[in-house]
C-alpha cells in the first residue's frame, strides 16, 4: 500500500518510513491495532482517516518524515495538542506527525528561559515552571498545545500583564519542508522567527521552543459568574478594559451549564462567566478587582465568586465539558461591545434553541498593544477585544443548521473584518486574508515561498507561497 493524500500527488510507503523512523518512532496505519487512538483529535465531529500517524521520538524522527514526505509529494499534517477547533491535527489521507513525544522542558531557571519540546501542553509546560514561581502565558486551557496556540498567537489569562505566547518566544527549532532542521531567532533566519510568531504551522514543523519566563507565582483568579443583563456584559467588557493591565478577563456570556459550581435555578439561563486573573502585586488584587465585583453586585449579585489566591498554573486546569457534541462557531474582532450590541447578544443567546451557545469576550489591550502590528505575522493589536460566537450540536449536521445563527450574530459584534486564526473554524482563503490583513500577507508568502514553495504544510489556515 502507498499513502497519498489525492490522486494528484505520488506515496510514501508504510514500510518506507517504518524502515527510515526505527522503532522509536511507531507509524500506524489503517490495517494496525491502535489506529482509532492514534488518529483521535479533540474536537467533536470531526472524523479524519490519515494514511498514517507517526509518532517522531526526536527532532531527527521529524525531520526524517518530513523529508520522505516532501519527496513523495504526501500531503502532511501536524498534531499537537489536537485541539484544532477544525480538526487541523490530522487529515485524510495524510502522513499525520503527532508530536506527542516531543514534551519535553529544559528550564534556566537563573537566566530566566525554557526550551519546550513542539508537543508539549500548556499545562504540562506552566506545571513545571511554576514549581519554580516562573510562567509563560499560555491560553485558558492547559491540554491545547504549545504548539498550535503558540504559532497563532496566543491569547489568555495573562495577555494584558505579559503580552501574548508569540510575545514571549525567543527562538525556535523547526524542520522546514526540505527536511532540514533551521535554527531561529531575532537574528538568525529573522523573517521565518516573525512569520513563526502568528503565521501558524505554515512553515515547518517546530520540534522545540525557546521561551522568555516571567516571574509569576502566586495570582488571583478564577471564576466571577452573575446574571448577564445587557448592562452586565457591556459593564464587564468596559471594567476589563479600564483595568490596570495585571488584570486580564474572559468573558463568557452563555447558558450556563449544569455543573455543581452553577445555583440550579440558573441552569439554562444566561450568564456572565468572567474567567478572571489578576497578576499584578496580590495587595492590590481588591483594588483590581472592585469594579468587576460591582457590575455584578448592580446585576442582582454574583452567583458565584470563585476569585482566590492561588498559583497561576492552577488557572489552567479543568477543561471544556466532555462529550460528544460539536460546535460551530465563528472568530471577530471589536473595539468594545456596548449596551445595545449586549442586548442583541443577549436576546440572540436567550431564543437560540441550540443545546449549548456561547459568545467569549476577551478583553485585549495592556501588553498586547505594547507591540507594534508590524513586529509580529499576528497583526491586530489594536483589536481591544477578541470574540468567538458559538453554537454546541449534537452532531454535525444539526451544528451546520446554527451557522446563519453564529455568522449574524458575529457580524453584528464585530468591529472590522479581522479573524484570530487560533478560533478560526476553516482553513480557506477568506479566512486567511482576515488573519492576515495588508502588508502581514504579502510578507507571509514571501516568507512561505522561500521556505515551504511546494505548500507541504497546507493542513493550517494556509498561506499560499508567492
Ligand atoms: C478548549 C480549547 C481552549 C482554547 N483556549 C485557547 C486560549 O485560551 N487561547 C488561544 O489563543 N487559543 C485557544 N484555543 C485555540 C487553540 O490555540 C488552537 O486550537 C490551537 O491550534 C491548538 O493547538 P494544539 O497544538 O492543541 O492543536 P493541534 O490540532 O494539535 O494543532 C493545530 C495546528 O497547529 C499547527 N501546529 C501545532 N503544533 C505545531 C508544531 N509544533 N509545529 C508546526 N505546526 C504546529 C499545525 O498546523 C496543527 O495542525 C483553545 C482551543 C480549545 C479547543
Amino acid at each position: 500500500m502507498s499513502l497519498s493524500s489525492n490522486p494528484h500527488t505520488s506515496s510514501v510507503s508504510p514500510a518506507g518510513l517504518r524502515a527510515a523512523l526505527g522503532e522509536s518512532s511507531p507509524v500506524v496505519t489503517p490495517q494496525d491495532e491502535g489506529y482509532a487512538a492514534a488518529r483521535a483529535i479533540e474536537p467533536g465531529g470531526v472524523d479524519h482517516r490519515p494514511a498514517a500517524v507517526v509518532r517522531p521520538a526526536d527532532t531527527q524522527g521529524v525531520a526524517r518524515a518530513v523529508h520522505l514526505a516532501h519527496d513523495a509529494g504526501a500531503e502532511v499534517s501536524v498534531r499537537a495538542g489536537g485541539h484544532s477547533v477544525f480538526g487541523l491535527g490530522a487529515a485524510d489521507g495524510a502522513v499525520t506527525l503527532d508530536l506527542r513525544g516531543l514534551d519535553g522542558i529544559e528550564l534556566d531557571v537563573d537566566g530566566r528561559t525554557a526550551w519546550a519540546g513542539g508537543g508539549i501542553t500548556a499545562g504540562a509546560y506552566s506545571r513545571a515552571a511554576g514549581e519554580h514561581g516562573l510562567a509563560t502565558p499560555f491560553g485558558d486551557t492547559g491540554t491545547v498545545g504549545v504548539g498550535g496556540i503558540t504559532l497563532g498567537g496566543g491569547v489568555g489569562l495573562l495577555s494584558r500583564s505579559l503580552g501574548m505566547t508569540i510575545d514571549s518566544l525567543l527562538g525556535a527549532e523547526v524542520v522546514t519542508a526540505d527536511g532540514q532542521v533551521v535554527l531561529t531567532d531575532a537574528d538568525r533566519e529573522p523573517d521565518l522567527f516573525w512569520a513563526l510568531r502568528g503565521g501558524g504551522g505554515n512553515f515547518g514543523v517546530v520540534t522545540r521552543f525557546r521561551f522568555a519566563l516571567h516571574e509569576v507565582s502566586q495570582v488571583v483568579g478564577g471564576v466571577l459568574l452573575m446574571p448577564a443583563t445587557a448592562a452586565s456584559i457591556a459593564g464587564v467588557v468596559a471594567a476589563a478594559d479600564a483595568a490596570p493591565a495585571g488584570l486580564t478577563v474572559i468573558a463568557m456570556v452563555m447558558t450556563a451549564p449544569p455543573m455543581p459550581m452553577v445555583p440550579a435555578e440558573w441552569h439554562g439561563r444566561v450568564v456572565v462567566m468572567a474567567n478572571t486573573c489578576w497578576s499584578g502585586p496580590l495587595d492590590e488584587a481588591d483594588t483590581a478587582l472592585a469594579p468587576l465585583r460591582d457590575v455584578a453586585a448592580r446585576a442582582g449579585g454574583a452567583l458565584l465568586d470563585g476569585l482566590r489566591t492561588a498559583p497561576y498554573s492552577t488557572l489552567l486546569e479543568g477543561g471544556p465539558p466532555g462529550g460528544p457534541v460539536v460546535a460551530t462557531g465563528r472568530t471577530f474582532f471589536a473595539d468594545g461591545v456596548d449596551e445595545a450590541a449586549a442586548a442583541h447578544l443577549l436576546e440572540q443567546l436567550q431564543s437560540s434553541d441550540a443545546m449549548m451557545r456561547a459568545a467569549q469576550l476577551r478583553v485585549l489591550g495592556g501588553a498586547v498593544a505594547d507591540v507594534p502590528s508590524d513586529a509580529t505575522a499576528y497583526a491586530h493589536r489594536a483589536a481591544r477585544v477578541v470574540g468567538n460566537v458559538a453554537a454546541v450540536a449534537p452532531d454535525a449536521a444539526t451544528a451546520r443548521g446554527y451557522r446563519p445563527w453564529v455568522d449574524a450574530l458575529a457580524d453584528r459584534l464585530r468591529g472590522g473584518d479581522g479573524a484570530y486564526v487560533n478560533f478560526s473554524l476553516d482553513g480557506g482563503l477568506d479566512t486567511a486574508r482576515a488573519a492576515y490583513p495588508g502588508a502581514t500577507w504579502d510578507r507571509l508568502r514571501a516568507v512561505k515561498r522561500r521556505w515551504d514553495p511546494q505548500n507541504l504544510f497546507r493542513g493550517n489556515v494556509n498561506v499560499p507561497p508567492a
